[in-house]
């Protein structure tokens, strides 16, 4: 059974990609869409979660990834608590059991949870009372759902036809969340070719079972690619003999104006952040036209109301009200 889909088959938590289906991405896209002019209205409320509570719950930092969910929850009018874990009770040594316990005591209705243990949200979803609903902000190297489905959302608006487009991936792929959410979901909307581009090093162990092509060699692998998409170096992640210089890396794998030359003209530049100029990505990459690294940062808002209302069941009102 999938744990993110009820008994009729809706949407119920977000854990991962895997397990979707390409109706259901689609359909938080297609919604996402249609909640984006919300984004630009002087007004940007919709009641769609009047009288909820959402808790972020975020046992790592990330200024975007919550911020988003934030501003996603507060645009659709629930209440929100952020649970600062520095000062809260999981630094005296609380279980996460007891901290969801005391959560629900609260009458949550949706729990936002990040964690550096792969597994934490699926743990989360599994113990939860049946009403709350969760969201995975990121689980140690397992899933960043929500991210590969901002960066879905953001290749449609400039390159809508999956099945034409070459995506290269580059960098620390064994330790990204986001690279393993990003190839499922760019598997599941028909990519044509999806490419990956690290050292043996920075590959996980089961790169061969996950559809990809794989590069070692930079130049190579962006050549004549539609989106690159390039990622931070998860230095938290890795330990003593992994860990790359700066300099070195940037050398071999830094994605420069002259390598971007390789990639097709129009190809679009992405990135989920942070960002580390002249590690992973040169300034004027970052900052040049086709860069769409700041437009992600946007989309995520739009797209995290999409799952905000899909999960709770705001299917029907979440693509009409926009319009209205
Ligand atoms: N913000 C993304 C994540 O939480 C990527 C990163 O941290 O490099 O996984």
């Amino acid at each position: 059974m999938n744990p993110q889909l009820d008994k009729d088959g809706n949407l119920r938590h977000l854990l991962e990609i895997e397990g979707l289906g390409r109706d259901r991405v689609v359909q938080i896209l297609d919604t996402a869409e249609s909640l984006l002019p919300l984004t630009e209205r002087a007004v940007k409320k919709l009641p769609l979660l009047r009288g909820r509570t959402v808790v972020n719950l975020f046992y790592e930092p990330s200024p975007r990834t919550r911020m988003t969910f934030e501003l996603a929850a507060k645009r659709l009018s629930a209440d929100v608590l952020n649970l600062d874990v520095d000062h809260s009770s999981a630094r005296k040594g609380e279980s996460l059991l007891d901290t969801l316990r005391n959560l629900e005591a609260m009458h949550m209705d949706m729990l936002v949870i990040r964690h550096p243990d792969s597994g934490a949200a699926h743990f989360f979803a599994t113990h939860a009372d049946p009403q709350v609903t969760v969201l995975n902000a990121g689980d140690g190297s397992h899933a960043h759902p929500t991210q590969a489905l901002l960066d879905m959302f953001t290749i449609r608006q400039h390159k809508p036809d999956f099945a034409a487009l070459t995506v290269a991936i580059v960098g620390d792929i064994a330790h990204s969340r986001v690279a393993r959410s990003q190839i499922a979901a760019l598997r599941l909307l028909g990519t044509g070719e999806i490419r990956v581009i690290a050292p043996h090093t920075l590959l996980p162990a089961d790169i061969d079972r996950l559809g990809v092509k794989v590069f070692t060699d930079i130049d190579h692998g962006l050549r004549d690619a539609d989106v690159v998409i390039t990622l931070r170096l998860q230095r938290e992640r890795m330990q003593g003999a992994d860990l790359p210089g700066s300099q070195e890396y940037f050398r071999h794998y830094g994605v420069s104006s002259e390598r971007l030359a390789l990639a097709s003209p129009d190809a679009i530049v992405m990135h989920p952040g942070p960002i580390n100029r002249g590690v992973e990505i040169a300034s004027d990459v970052a900052d040049g036209p086709q860069s769409v690294i700041l437009q992600q940062v946007t989309n995520g808002i739009a797209v995290r109301m999409a799952v905000m209302a899909l999960t709770m069941g705001g299917e029907r009102t979440a693509a009409q009200e926009p319009g209205t």
